[in-house]
């Protein structure tokens, strides 16, 4: 008997409609999405601007540079995609939001599904941000010109742990992050290369030794690279 595959589902709100699937429409990510497990929906913003030149944005309230995503527009884009019982979160790409973190990545997987909303200019106007409850998610300390590849950023990051899309389902759990630290270095063939051998202990054929070899790599990285993970991951030790 075959399980049925209810596919994960993005629906994108952008101004640039045009980009997606883009880069998620090859490799892992491409091959996921014509297989069916999951699936990418694009609305273009502009189709719910009104009057005779569609505008979508305005000057900010209050002065200043740049234009401001209007909320009737973008309320009418978010009312139209989100049908009644539809419980999927609704996401605003933006700097201000919390940063994307592997544990997020997994809560979103499982929520079957997310509302992505890609902003452009200086942003969007505050009052359909909390009309419509969007959350606001960051992918990282750096602007960007839009919304569109931190949503790409985001559905990359979820897609490649829906179930069928890694060959291998350990291939998901040594990674960086998952453990609270980061991940140890990786060797392959040929053995030596350019006078560099791969740590012996790699090659012992010895597994416990190589795990543990491993986890020491792991925990001494993430202490030179990234203190902050290596405090967190340290109180949760004893
Ligand atoms: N004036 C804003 C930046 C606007 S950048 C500020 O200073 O906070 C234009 C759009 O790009 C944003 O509305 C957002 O949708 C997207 N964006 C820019 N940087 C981003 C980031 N780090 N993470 C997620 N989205 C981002």
């Amino acid at each position: 008997m075959s399980e049925t595959i209810v596919p994960w589902k993005a629906t994108i709100m952008s101004l640039y409609p045009d980009m997606f699937p883009g880069p998620l429409g090859t490799s892992l990510a491409g091959r996921a999405l014509e297989k069916g497990l999951w699936s990418l929906d694009t609305v273009h913003i502009r189709d719910f601007a009104q009057g005779k030149h569609r505008n979508v944005d305005d000057t900010p309230s209050g002065g200043g540079a740049g234009m401001v995503l209007r909320p009737d527009v973008i309320g009418a884009a978010i009312d139209h995609v989100t049908e009644v019982g539809d419980m999927r979160p609704r996401i605003l790409l933006s700097p201000r939001g919390k940063p994307l973190t592997q544990e997020k990545v997994r809560s979103l997987k499982e929520a079957g599904g997310a509302i992505l909303l890609c902003g452009r200019f200086e942003g969007v106007d505050q009052r359909v941000i909390d009309s419509r409850q969007l959350e606001e998610i960051s992918i990282g300390d750096y602007i960007l010109s839009g919304g569109e590849l931190g949503a790409m950023v985001l559905m990359d990051a979820v897609v490649r742990l829906l179930p069928g899309v890694m060959g291998k389902v350990e291939s998901g759990e040594d990674e960086s992050f998952e453990s609270g630290l980061l991940e140890y270095p990786h060797y392959t063939r040929p053995t030596l290369w350019e006078g560099q051998e791969i740590p012996e202990i790699l090659t012992s054929g010895h597994h416990g030794k190589i795990a543990k070899w491993r986890k020491e790599q792991s925990i001494e990285l993430t202490r030179l690279r990234r203190p902050d993970l290596y405090e967190i991951w340290k109180d949760g030790q004893t």
